[in-house]
């Protein structure tokens, strides 16, 4: 990784600053890492949703529930809301939170219809609006990068 401060490529463990111009590269590294873990670690568990459905589906566990249709259509319905939320959240770690939630309604309308399809459905979408919050995540470290460096900058100038 290049010194956001002074753009040379640097020889820095993780957690040091850069030797060529001080700038603390490694409390940069620590704000940024935890949003690429808790964002995959949040990724991950509609993974685990996946698996859960598939075990459930091929043990033919579900009794189909009367309301699980309307259901169906309701969850669909509330999709809306969460991406409109996504859109307007400034937390990457928000926006995760956010995208994973129609995995979860994917989860209840497989639970109430015993429907993999709709299971799927839902998981799909949740998966789109990840690789839309991944397209967000280079921006936003630039950004808290280009902070970082401007702090520092005026706390040398002083
Ligand atoms: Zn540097």
């Amino acid at each position: 990784m290049n010194c956001p401060a002074c753009g040379q490529p640097s020889k820095a463990q993780w957690n040091e600053d850069c030797p060529l111009c001080g700038f603390p590269m490694g409390q940069v590294r620590r704000q940024i890492i935890p949003i690429y873990i808790i964002t995959g670690s949040i990724f991950l568990s509609t993974l685990i949703y996946g698996a859960l459905v598939y075990v459930m589906s091929t043990n033919a566990m579900i009794e189909p529930q009367p309301v699980g249709e309307v259901v169906f259509y309701a969850l669909g319905g509330a999709v809306v809301p969460v991406v409109i939320a996504m859109a307007f959240v400034k937390r990457i770690i928000a926006k995760a939170a956010l995208a994973e939630v129609p995995a979860v309604y994917g989860l209840v309308a497989y639970f109430l219809t015993g429907d993999t399809a709709k299971f799927a459905i839902f998981l799909g979408i949740s998966w789109g609006l990840f690789i839309w919050l991944s397209t967000q995540i280079v921006d936003y470290v630039a950004q808290i990068q280009r902070h970082a460096v401007e702090k520092w900058q005026r706390k040398s100038s002083q």
